[in-house]
């Protein structure tokens, strides 16, 4: 029997969002969750960075996140707080949202309003693929055949480990402790070495207190402390344990850094956590999946309904494992600033200082903030391979801008009355043709200004895969390479 379902393996941030996208561009598609519902243990990430906002603009939905979170025009860099004040987005700040709350959003949009699919209580346990799908076996004893599986299943990943996908890298050099527990007055803000204690509610403020505190020896993540052992942490860093009790949550991460070999496995993919782990210093783990979800999706989209060769999802791996590598070098990178020996601290200033500049500050807040990725498309417009800034735009139906022209998830052609022909022939049913004008500016991330292109095709994850000009492939072969070939 032959099916055009893909199956996603886990309902965290990474598998939500894939879903949705798929489901957006049209797949048929159902996602496996362990969990009895949304209920996030613990803290986990706290926030949105701006690209991860921007890619939920695109969708619509990027402002039930900003209702519910805080904006601070600052992120931190191994000890070292970096203005986002003059990057050139709508974000220029990080959303501060604790997990379990950008969990319940996405699910309300995406299982709620778009209605995927869900078996919750599942999990997948297994699987076996051959040339023309996966069977993959789940835990109440069933057998799914499918197109295609993608593995959002965290870091412990079982679809990475069944699919032989290796997954090198170091293992924990640091272990740190973390917990939600109430506390009388306790010594609230970070510690220069990584680390500290705020309230979980940050407008209300007051108990419970969340802690996060370096231990003296690295221990494994899987081993959850006790609250006594937090208990003697809390004395050995503060002299006094702030008479803690009552603990919500108590459980502990360490530095381990691992990725994926390979994103694609024949007919299985990893991404989000199941593709990379790493320290969670910079705030980037979730934000990172997000956008591996919003990248593969459309593609697979596209290639489980036959409209493109399978050869288009090889440019997810090519694309988001260097994204992934970067996100591992950075946050090893965060977590020698933060040591505490004498050595550490000499570099964390000489850090500190370079990030003083304002070149080196720009760059380094957009890399972490993801705004800076740029997928190697070929093409020699500065533009290419970018992601699309959110300029506002006058068109024949009135003022909209560019990302608001991405809410359905189909690819864009924008003309901006500088081409002659623009002609998307038997693309048309494919890509949405739009005619604007902008004032601009083309102000890119760590590039600056650009001169402004003619046109402009866009990809439905936001990146630029074409403009006209001198040194850059016609048209058609942009829309073949991207949309398949015509029908
Ligand atoms: C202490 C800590 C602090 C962090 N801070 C930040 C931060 O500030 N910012 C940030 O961006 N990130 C942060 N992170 C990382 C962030 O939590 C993860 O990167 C993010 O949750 C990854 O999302 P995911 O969907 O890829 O994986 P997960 O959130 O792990 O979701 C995987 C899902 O798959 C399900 N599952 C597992 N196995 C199976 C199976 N076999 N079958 C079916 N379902 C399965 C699980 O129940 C889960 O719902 C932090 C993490 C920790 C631990």
């Amino acid at each position: 029997m032959s099916t055009t379902e893909v199956v996603v393996a886990g309902g965290g941030p990474t598998g939500l969002v894939l879903a949705a996208e798929l489901h957006l561009a049209g797949a048929q598609v159902v996602v496996v969750e362990r969990r009895a519902d949304q209920t996030v243990d613990g803290s986990r990430a706290g926030g949105l960075h701006a690209r991860t906002l921007e890619v939920l603009d695109q969708r619509g939905v990027g402002d039930r996140f900003v209702a519910a979170g805080q904006t601070h025009p600052i992120l931190g860099y191994g000890g070292t707080a970096l203005s986002l004040a003059d990057q050139p987005t709508r974000h220029p700040h990080l959303l501060a949202l604790w997990q379990g709350e950008i969990e319940r959003i996405l699910a309300d949009w995406v299982l709620g309003d778009l209605g995927v699919p869900i078996l919750r209580s599942c999990e997948v346990v297994g699987l076996a693929q051959d040339a023309g799908g996966v069977d993959v076996e789940l835990s109440d004893g069933t057998t799914r055949r499918v197109a295609y599986l993608v593995g959002c299943d965290g870091g412990r990943s079982t679809v990475r480990k069944a699919a032989g996908i290796a997954f090198p890298g170091l293992d924990a050099s640091t272990s740190w402790m973390i917990a939600q527990v109430d506390l009388d007055e306790p010594a609230l803000g970070l510690r220069p070495e990584g680390g500290g204690i705020g309230p979980v509610d940050r407008v209300a403020g007051g108990s419970p207190y969340g802690v996060v505190l370096k231990e003296p020896e690295v221990r494994l993540a899987g081993q959850p402390p006790s609250l006594e052992e937090l208990r003697a942490a809390l004395r050995d860093a503060y002299g006094t344990d702030f008479g803690a009790r009552q603990p919500r949550w108590i459980s502990r991460f360490t530095d381990a850094s691992r990725q994926a070999a390979t994103y694609r496995q024949g007919r299985v993919l990893v991404a989000g956590d199941a593709a990379h782990v790493h320290p969670p210093q910079g705030g980037q783990g979730l934000n990172v999946g997000v956008q591996d979800a919003v990248n593969l999706g459309w593609k697979l989209a596209l290639v489980a309904a036959g409209t493109a060769p399978e050869s288009l999802l090889d440019s997810y791996h090519a694309e988001r494992h260097p994204v992934g590598a970067r996100v591992l070098q950075n946050t090893m990178a965060q977590v020698a600033l933060a040591t505490g020996d004498e050595r550490h601290r000499a570099l964390r200033e000489s850090v500190h200082e370079l990030l003083a500049l304002d070149e080196p500050r720009r760059r380094v807040a957009a890399m972490v903030s993801g705004l800076d990725v740029r997928y190697d498309l070929g093409g020699e417009h500065p533009l290419v391979g970018r992601r699309m800034p959110d300029l506002d735009l006058e068109t024949a139906a009135g003022p909209t801008t560019a990302l608001a022209l991405l809410h359905d998830a189909r690819p864009l052609l924008l003309d901006l009355g500088g081409v002659s022909g623009l002609d998307l022939g038997p693309w048309s049913d494919r890509v949405r043709l739009v005619v604007a004008t902008t004032p601009g500016p083309w102000d890119l991330p760590v590039v600056g200004a650009v001169p402004p292109p003619a046109a402009v095709l866009v990809r439905p994850d936001g990146h630029v895969a074409w403009v006209p000009g001198a040194g850059e492939p016609p048209l058609q072969q942009a829309l073949t390479t991207w949309f398949g070939p015509p029908a």
